[in-house]
C-alpha cells in the first residue's frame, strides 16, 4: 500500500504550509465547490505521479513532554511512530529552540526514519540557516521555503528514495477484468454490515487475495456474472478496528482504499444527513479522480415521507456530485444492492471508456460552436482541437490559445457538455488545457 509520511514539529514552523504544497490537488476546481471538505490531517502527494504516497501533518508538538501529553500529541506520536518517514520540520528563522531538541531527542528515541526540513529560508541564505541546525546531526537535512514553493523538488527526491516501492498496486491489478472496488465512509454507517452480507451471500466465491503485505486486505467476489475485488474492506477488519489507535488511522485506510479502487462506494447514513466526515470522504475521492457511487444506507424503516424529505436534502447537499449515482440500500436487508451493483458497472464502463481524436475534437466543436467561450478584454480564448489524455478518469486534453482567460463556469460548461453527449456517469471528467499548437 502507499507509504506513510508523517510531518512533525512544533507550532508555527510551517508545517500545514508545506502539506498544502505538497498535497496539492492537481484538480484545483474540487475545492472550490461548496460542500467538499478537505482534509487537513491526510493527504496524498502526487507531485510524483508515478509515486503517490500518504501525507500526515500531525499538528503541532509543544515538546514539554517526555511523554508527549494531550490527545493531540498522542495522536502525532501514533501517526510519527506509523510513519515510513517522518519529517521533522523547523524554522530557519528562529533557529533551533528548545521544543525542537525535544522533538529531536523523542523522534531519535523512537527509532523511525527521518530527516530535518528547515522551512523559511526566503530572504536569509539557506546555508547559515542549515548550519545553525548543524549540531542536531541530522542526516539529510534540507532547506526549504514552503510559503514560496522553494527546495520542493530537492525535498521530494530526498523522501523518494527513503519509501519503501508500493507493490501491491499491481498485486491488486493483476486481473484487469475485475472491477476494484473500495465501500467506504465514516464509522457506523454500516460498511461491515453490507460487505458481510455480500461475502455471506456469495460465500462459495469469496476468496481472500494473497500476496499483499501490510493489512491491505481485498476480496473477490463474483455477481450477476461479473467479477468484483473488494479493497481493503472495512468490515473485514472489524476485530482489530475496536482498538481506538487503530480507528484514528482509519483516514489513513480509507486514503489507501481509495488509491488502490476503480470505483469507490461511499456509505451515507440516511438518518444522518451529510456530515463533516461524509464530506471529507467525498472531497478525498473527487481528488484521487475516482469513479463514485453513493450507497445511502438504512433506507429501511422509513415512511415514504421521511424518504422524500431525504433525498431533497441529499439533492441540496451533494451538488458538487451531482454526476454520481446515489442508490438507496439497506445493509441490513440486503435491498437496494441489485440496483448498486448495476452503478458501480456503469460508473466503472464510463471510468474506463476509451476515446479516439476524432470523437472528441468533433464534441469539442459543436460545444464551442452552441457556446462560444466569452470575450475576456476583447479577446476571446480559441480551442482548436481535443485528444483523449487518459482514462479513469476520462481526461480530455484541449489546445488552444488564451486559454488562461477561460473563465470556471466554461470549464463546467465543457464538462457537462462532454458528459452528457459520451453519456459519461458516475465519474468525473478532467480536462487539460493546452496552450499553443
Ligand atoms: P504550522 O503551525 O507548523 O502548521 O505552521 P503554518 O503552516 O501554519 O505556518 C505558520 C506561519 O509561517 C504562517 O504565517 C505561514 O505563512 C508562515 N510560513 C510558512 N512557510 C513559510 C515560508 O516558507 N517562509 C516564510 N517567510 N513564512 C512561512
Ligand atoms: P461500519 O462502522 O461502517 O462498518 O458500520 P456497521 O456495519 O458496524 O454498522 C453500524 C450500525 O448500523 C450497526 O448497529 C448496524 O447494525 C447498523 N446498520 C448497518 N446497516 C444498516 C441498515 O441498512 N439498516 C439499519 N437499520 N441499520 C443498519
Amino acid at each position: 500500500m502507499l507509504p506513510l509520511v508523517a510531518l512533525v514539529g512544533r507550532p508555527n514552523v510551517g508545517k500545514s504550509t508545506l502539506f498544502n504544497v505538497l498535497t496539492r490537488s492537481r484538480d484545483a476546481l474540487v475545492h472550490d465547490e461548496p460542500g467538499v471538505t478537505r482534509d487537513r490531517h491526510y493527504g496524498i502527494c502526487r507531485l510524483d505521479e508515478s509515486r503517490p504516497f500518504v501525507l500526515c501533518d500531525t499538528g503541532g508538538l509543544s515538546g514539554e513532554e517526555e511523554g508527549l501529553a494531550g490527545a493531540t500529541a498522542r495522536q502525532a506520536r501514533a501517526a510519527a511512530e506509523e510513519a515510513d518517514l517522518v519529517l521533522f520540520v523547523t524554522d530557519g528563522r528562529e533557529g533551533p529552540s528548545a521544543v525542537d531538541e525535544a522533538i529531536l531527542a523523542w523522534l531519535r528515541r523512537s527509532g523511525r526514519p527521518f530527516l530535518l526540513v528547515v522551512n523559511k529560508v526566503d530572504g536569509i541564505e539557506p546555508g547559515a540557516a542549515l548550519a545553525e541546525f548543524a549540531g542536531f546531526g541530522v542526516e539529510p537535512s534540507l532547506p526549504v521555503a514552503a510559503a514560496h514553493r522553494r527546495g520542493i523538488d530537492e525535498l521530494l527526491a530526498a523522501v523518494l528514495i527513503r519509501l519503501p516501492e508500493d507493490g501491491d498496486a499491481e498485486v491488486l491489478a493483476d486481473e484487469p477484468d475485475r472491477v476494484r472496488v473500495a465501500f467506504i465512509g465514516r464509522p457506523n454507517v454500516g460498511k461491515s454490515t453490507l460487505v458481510n452480507r455480500l461475502l455471506g451471500e456469495e460465500r462459495m466465491i469469496a476468496s481472500e487475495v494473497p500476496g499483499t503485505t501490510r493489512d491491505s486486505i481485498a476480496v473477490d467476489l463474483e455477481r450477476d456474472g461479473r467479477k468484483y475485488r473488494l479493497i481493503d474492506t472495512a468490515g473485514l477488519r472489524r476485530r482489530a478496528r475496536v482498538e481506538e489507535a487503530v480507528e484514528k488511522f482509519s483516514a489513513f485506510k480509507t486514503l489507501q482504499a481509495i488509491e488502490s479502487c476503480q470505483v469507490a462506494v461511499v456509505l451515507l447514513d440516511a438518518s444522518e444527513g451529510i456530515t463533516e466526515q461524509d464530506a471529507t470522504v467525498l472531497g478525498h475521492v473527487l481528488e484521487a479522480g475516482r469513479a463514485l457511487v453513493l450507497a445511502v444506507n438504512k433506507w429501511d424503516g422509513r415512511t415514504s415521507y421521511e424518504r422524500e424529505q431525504v433525498q431533497t436534502m441529499l439533492e441540496r447537499k451533494l451538488q458538487f456530485c451531482e454526476w454520481a449515482e446515489r442508490v438507496t440500500i439497506s445493509a441490513k436487508h440486503g435491498t437496494g444492492l441489485r440496483e448498486l451493483f448495476r452503478a458501480i458497472h456503469r460508473a466503472h464502463a464510463s471510468a474506463t471508456r476509451e476515446f479516439g481524436t476524432a470523437e472528441v475534437t468533433r464534441a469539442l466543436e459543436i460545444a464551442v460552436q452552441a457556446f462560444p467561450p466569452p470575450n475576456v478584454r476583447g479577446h476571446a480564448p480559441k480551442l482548436r482541437f481535443c485528444h483523449p489524455g487518459g482514462s479513469n478518469p476520462p481526461t480530455f486534453v484541449v489546445h488552444g490559445s488564451r486559454l488562461r482567460t477561460l473563465p470556471d463556469s466554461y470549464r463546467r460548461y465543457l464538462e457537462n457538455f462532454f458528459r452528457k453527449r459520451f453519456k459519461l456517469v458516475g465519474t468525473p471528467v478532467r480536462f487539460v488545457f493546452k496552450e499553443g499548437e
